[in-house]
């Protein structure tokens, strides 16, 4: 069960089974260079072409995706494990809505952008959203499909040409990717998978001119630090420790179905799965009841049946570890086992509901990434809010009240990047608006016009409007000119002048 290293090949196992199911050529960090000269070759022609050009790729992608979606379902699910379900809605669907909403929109949030100057009336100015170049994209096993097209689509619309090196744990899922780019027909080497383990993607930072990565708030911070060396842009899309809140107003049945799902689906293998929960006084007692209930309805194990299943096995032993560990570390520390707590067969843990929790236990402060839900007892929504923000993470939060104002109110003093009322998870699904952290839980921001122009250099061009011999300022310097300026500045940003011009 364990990921073997071999220096020429990865050993790809079903985390469901313990069966080795493929072997997987590396490339070595000393070929990477290669891979990134053959992008470059593309680049030129690729960054020409139109935006509705490069569109045609997308829906035909997108074509491919529906086509063989049993197929991509069966490589995702066989190694990570998780139900197909799962893989149907988070994967699948995704990336359709991804490649569609991308197509559509990039020309929109591309396009040379005109601005109107605040001081430079005699100047015509406009942006050009130049691509970068060859953009790598190192991604995580958790959503191994979703987070890799999640950066290859939009850094391809941008113009630029693309590496992916996808997790050690989930090759096959990568290798899908560019295989699919080359069977609708784009041109050879605009993406390229390369497989390996952390050394590959080391490279990749080496060679590129952009990096997306999504992974661990340690590693993230050892690619930042790499990109620092030769300054290239990288986003960074790292670990979270969300908590949910939960109001004494709240819908209970409502807020305790989405604890349950938002915790426990992909066996808590989300970077925004709900991690912990801080509950009013008054409905702590029936929310912990209902969770208890509907989480011993759960039904965990190796799916042989479409929809057969709800939990998967944990996706490698190191996960499995790490939950064991801080349900250890809370236990010690006087918390309560309500449900599970119990490792069962291969890399299989039950799903948990711990109680008489608090932050000196790692299972509040530290990601688990794991099917554990531990609840915090609260006096009110204003140590709800205290505690929510006591975390080196800030990726995303939810909290579920009947009282908009006070919802709204909260929202906007949390320290995350994302924010659900009444729902969870829900913002990785609106590719409209940003998604990313703050804090120690990433850089930089995915989907809409941020996400795409974050693969871009934009470049400013000014051009002169009336072709003057001389601009005011500019040589020889005399007296006249500067009190012609000095008095400029006192018409221009006199007092009173700027409320009533808004100068
Ligand atoms: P990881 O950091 O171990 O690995 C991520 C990728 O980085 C892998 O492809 C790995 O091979 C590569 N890598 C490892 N060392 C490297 C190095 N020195 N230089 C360059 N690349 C290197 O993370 P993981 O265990 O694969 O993923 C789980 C983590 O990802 C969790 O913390 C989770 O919260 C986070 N995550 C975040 C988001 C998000 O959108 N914020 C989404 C999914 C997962």
């Amino acid at each position: 069960m364990k990921l073997l290293t071999s220096t020429k090949h990865l050993e790809v196992f079903n985390p469901a089974t313990g069966q080795k199911i493929a072997e997987v050529p590396i490339t070595l960090p000393d070929e990477v260079g290669t891979a990134v000269a053959r992008a470059r070759q593309v680049f030129p022609m690729w960054r020409e072409l139109s935006f509705a050009h490069r569109a045609r790729y997308l829906y035909a992608a997108r074509d491919w995706i529906v086509d063989h979606q049993e197929e991509i379902i069966e490589t995702i699910c066989a190694e990570t494990g998780k139900p197909r379900t799962e893989a149907l809605i988070a994967e699948v669907f995704y990336c359709c809505d991804l490649l569609g909403y991308y197509a559509k929109n990039s020309e929109r949030y591309l396009k040379d952008e005109a601005r109107s100057p605040h001081l430079l009336k005699n100047k015509r100015v406009y942006v050009l959203y130049k691509p970068l170049g060859v953009v790598g994209v190192i991604s995580p096993w958790n959503y191994p499909f979703t987070l890799a097209l999640g950066d290859v689509v939009p850094a391809l619309m941008a113009g630029n040409t693309v590496i992916l090196k996808p997790s050690e744990y989930t090759p096959l899922s990568g290798l899908l990717v560019e295989r699919l780019f080359r069977e609708v027909g784009a041109p050879p080497y605009l993406v390229q998978t390369l497989c390996g383990y952390g050394e590959t993607g080391a490279a990749l930072v080496d060679h590129c001119d952009g990096i997306a990565f999504t992974g661990s708030v340690i590693t993230g911070k050892k690619v930042a630090e790499r990109a620092a060396q030769r300054l290239i842009p990288v986003l960074l899309e790292l670990g979270g420790k969300d908590p949910m809140i939960v109001l004494k107003d709240a819908d209970l049945e409502r807020a305790a179905n989405a604890c349950v799902w938002g915790a426990l689906s992909n066996a808590g293998q989300i970077c925004m799965s709900v991690e912990r929960v801080y509950v009013e006084g008054p409905i702590y007692d029936e929310f912990v009841r209902r969770v208890v209930e509907k989480v011993k309805s759960l039904r965990q194990g190796s799916e042989k049946r479409l929809g057969e299943i709800d939990i998967g096995p944990l996706t490698m032993p190191k996960q499995l570890e790490t939950v064991e560990r801080h349900i250890r570390d809370a236990v010690e520390k006087g918390a309560q086992i309500l449900i599970g707590g119990t490792r069962k067969d291969g890399l299989f843990y039950e799903p948990t509901v711990l109680v008489d929790v608090d932050h000196s236990m790692q299972i509040m402060r530290e990601e688990t990434f794991g099917p554990v839900i531990p609840v915090m007892r609260v006096d009110s929504a204003q140590e709800a809010l205290m505690l929510a923000n006591d975390s080196h993470y800030g990726l995303a939060a939810s909290l579920f009240t009947k009282n908009r104002e006070l919802g709204a109110q909260l929202a906007r003093q949390l320290e995350t990047g994302n924010v659900c009322i009444n729902d969870c998870i829900a913002n990785f699904a609106v590719l409209e608006a940003p998604y990313g952290g703050v804090k120690e839980s990433g850089l930089g921001r995915r989907h809409g016009e941020w996400g795409l122009r974050q693969f871009t250099s934009p470049q400013t061009v000014v051009v002169d409007r009336f072709g003057l011999k001389r601009e005011p300022f500019w040589y020889p310097y005399n007296e006249r000119m500067v009190h012609w300026i000095s008095r400029a500045l006192r018409l221009l940003y006199r007092r009173g002048w700027r409320r009533k011009f808004s100068v």
